[in-house]
C-alpha cells in the first residue's frame, strides 16, 4: 500500500545538488565551466591540470581579473554573475557564462579550493568551499588571477560518482574539450596537463596556423586550405564565415576534426557538419569526413545560443543563409583556388 508522504522544501544544499547535475554532469563540464569562467575573466594565459581523468583533481589558473575578497562568497552562490542584470542583457550577451550556476553547482558537489586576487588589490585570499559552505578563507599573496582547485569531483554524490566512464575515456572528452576551446581562442596561451604529462601548449600568438599546427595531427594541418572569408548582408547586418579547410584528400573517418565557432563560441551542429560535408559533394570518399576549422560571425538577432545549459548547441533562425553562404565559402575556396596554407593567417 501506498502510503501519501508530507510535501517538504527541499534543504538549499540538496536543491543545489539535484541543479548541479543540469549543469556538471562529468569532469568535463567542470572543466568547461572553469576555462569558460577564465576566458570570461580576459585571461591571455590558463593552466588546466587534472589527475585521474579529472575526478581526483581538476586545478584550473587563469591570469584574469579575480574576484574581490568581499564577492568570493556570492559568486558560489546560485543564481549569482556579474555578467547579466536584466533579462534584455540576453539578447546581447557576450560572455560564455551568463546563467550564475556553475560555481555553486561544483561546490554542491565536491571539496573546493581557490586563490584569487584582482589587479586593484594588494593580497589576494584563498577560500575553501565544504558541501556549498565557505568553511576557511583568509587573506593570502598569489599573483593577479584566479586558481580554482576541484577534489574528489561527486564524491559526495556516490550516483552521480558510478556513472562516470573510465579515468581514460574521462580525460580524453577533456583533452577533446580543451583543443577545441585552445583552438576558439587563439589569443590565448593554453597549457593542459594530465596526470603529470604537458598534453598540448599553445602560444596564444593569434594565427590560427600556430594552433592548428600544434593541434591537428601534422598529415591534416599540412593540407589545409587558409579560406578567402565570404561574406553577406542581411537586413543590413554582416554574415561572414572564415577559417580553414581540408582537401578532399585529407580526411577522417569521424567527425572530431570539424571545429565550428558562432561568434567565438564553440558549438557541436549535425546542422553545419551535413552542409560542411554536401559541399565536398562527390569529390569525398565513402564514410570518409571533411575536416576544418570555420569561425562564423552571425548577428545575434539570427541566433539562439540558449537553447541549452552547456551551451554547445545553437540554433540558426534562418537555416538557408546559413548553408548557402557556407556551401559558397567551401567550393569557392575548394574548387576556384588553391591557396594552400603557409603563414600569416590570423584571425
Ligand atoms: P557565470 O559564469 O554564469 O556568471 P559562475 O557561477 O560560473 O557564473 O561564476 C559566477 C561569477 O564569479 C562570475 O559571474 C564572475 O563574476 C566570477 N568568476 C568566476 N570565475 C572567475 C574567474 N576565473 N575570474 C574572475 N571572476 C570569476
Ligand atoms: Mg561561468
Amino acid at each position: 500500500m501506498n502510503i501519501r508522504k508530507k510535501i517538504n522544501l527541499l534543504e538549499q544544499n540538496v536543491i543545489n545538488q539535484i541543479a548541479a547535475g543540469e549543469v556538471i554532469e562529468a569532469p568535463h563540464s567542470a572543466v568547461k565551466e572553469l576555462v569558460e569562467n577564465a576566458i570570461d575573466a580576459e585571461s591571455t594565459e590558463i593552466r588546466i591540470e587534472i589527475s585521474k581523468g579529472g575526478k581526483e583533481l581538476i586545478k584550473v589558473t587563469d591570469n584574469g581579473m579575480g574576484i574581490a575578497a568581499e564577492e568570493l562568497r556570492t559568486a558560489f552562490l546560485p543564481h549569482t554573475t556579474s555578467k547579466l542584470r536584466k533579462l534584455e542583457d540576453l539578447e546581447k550577451i557576450e560572455s560564455l557564462g551568463f546563467r550564475g550556476e556553475a560555481l555553486a553547482s561544483i561546490v554542491s558537489v565536491s571539496k573546493v579550493e581557490i586563490y584569487t586576487k584582482t589587479n586593484e588589490s594588494e593580497v589576494g585570499v584563498y577560500g575553501v568551499f565544504e558541501e556549498g559552505n565557505l568553511i576557511n578563507c583568509k587573506p593570502m599573496g598569489c599573483p593577479n588571477g584566479t586558481t580554482i582547485i576541484i577534489h574528489n569531483l561527486f564524491s559526495k554524490t556516490p550516483a552521480r560518482l558510478k556513472y562516470l566512464k573510465s579515468d581514460g575515456v574521462e580525460s580524453s572528452k577533456i583533452t577533446e574539450l580543451i583543443t577545441r576551446m585552445a583552438l576558439s581562442k587563439i589569443n590565448i596561451a593554453f597549457q593542459y596537463v594530465n596526470n603529470n604529462n604537458i598534453m598540448l601548449t599553445t602560444r596564444g600568438d593569434n594565427s590560427i596556423q600556430s594552433v592548428v599546427e600544434t593541434i591537428f595531427p601534422r598529415e591534416l594541418s599540412s593540407s589545409m586550405i587558409a579560406g578567402k572569408e565570404v561574406d553577406v548582408l542581411n537586413h543590413g547586418e554582416k554574415i561572414s564565415i572564415t577559417g580553414l579547410i581540408g582537401q578532399p584528400h585529407a580526411t577522417r573517418g569521424n567527425r572530431s576534426y570539424q571545429v565550428f565557432f558562432v561568434n567565438n563560441r564553440l558549438v557541436k551542429s549535425n546542422f553545419l557538419s551535413k552542409i560542411f560535408e554536401a559541399a565536398y559533394k562527390d569529390s569525398l570518399m565513402i564514410n570518409r569526413y571533411p575536416v576544418g576549422i570555420l569561425y562564423f560571425s552571425i548577428p545575434s538577432t539570427l541566433i539562439d545560443v540558449n537553447v541549452h545549459p552547456a551551451k554547445t548547441t545553437v540554433k540558426f533562425f534562418d537555416e538557408k543563409i546559413i548553408a548557402d553562404l557556407f556551401t559558397e565559402f567551401v567550393q569557392t575556396n575548394l574548387f576556384q583556388q588553391t591557396n594552400i596554407v603557409t603563414s600569416g593567417l590570423t584571425h
